[in-house]
């Protein structure tokens, strides 16, 4: 009788979740999977052999990719951030200079919700307000991580327009900009000219 012998791998899923695939170039569903090399006999495995180590699967474009694949943050992951962020830039802000005028506070309503948070309002300007001013820093600093060049001068014109809107911008606001412009990695000239551009466009 003739017996066919073989090696197979046989892979199993140990978790799955949504992950940036840098193959298809979005958030997907992936598998994160585990595999083993069996001895097999007519195509059955049959001995366990040496483990190959684990890969991530997109379900959507098929591709194997390293477990490392996962740190990339998904698009969703850059949007909160990025939201948090300018929330994060509005209060420090608005409490450099006054955080009870309305057109600010109106002002950092419409610029935090066009970065794609809805839901703040007045009540969630006050909450931020008293937040302590290391985590509005450090969430400053995560959005800025995500950020281009080009998008963190964007970032920073728009939380100018914010210390704008109650008039001409103080010692403490302007202060308040360069330590947020600081957070997001732009030199101090940088800074220096995104903040005089934007005022001289308000004028
Ligand atoms: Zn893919």
């Amino acid at each position: 009788m003739l017996l066919v012998f073989g090696l197979t791998a046989v892979f199993r899923t140990v978790s799955e979740g949504t992950f940036h695939c840098p193959q298809c170039g979005g958030d997907r569903a992936y598998r994160r999977r585990t595999g083993r090399r069996w001895f097999s006999v007519f195509f059955v495995p049959t001995v366990p052999l040496w483990r190959l180590g684990q890969a991530v699967e997109c379900r959507t474009c098929r591709a194997r990719l390293p477990v490392s694949t996962l740190r990339i943050p998904t698009a969703q992951q850059m949007a909160e951030a990025l939201a948090a962020g300018m929330r994060a830039a509005a209060a420090l802000v608005l409490r450099s200079g006054d955080p009870a005028d309305a057109a600010a506070r109106a002002r950092a309503i419409a610029t935090v919700t066009g970065y794609g948070e809805p839901a703040y309002d007045a009540a969630a300007v006050d909450a931020d307000l008293v937040l302590r001013r290391t985590f509005l820093e450090q969430e400053v600093v995560q959005a800025g991580a995500h950020l281009a060049v080009e998008a963190k001068e964007w970032f920073l014109a728009q939380a100018v327009r914010i210390g704008l809107a109650d008039g001409p911008l103080g010692e403490g606001e302007r202060s308040a900009l360069h330590g947020i412009a600081d957070l997001l990695g732009m030199s101090r000239a940088y800074a220096l000219g995104v903040i005089v551009t934007t005022e001289g466009a308000a004028r």
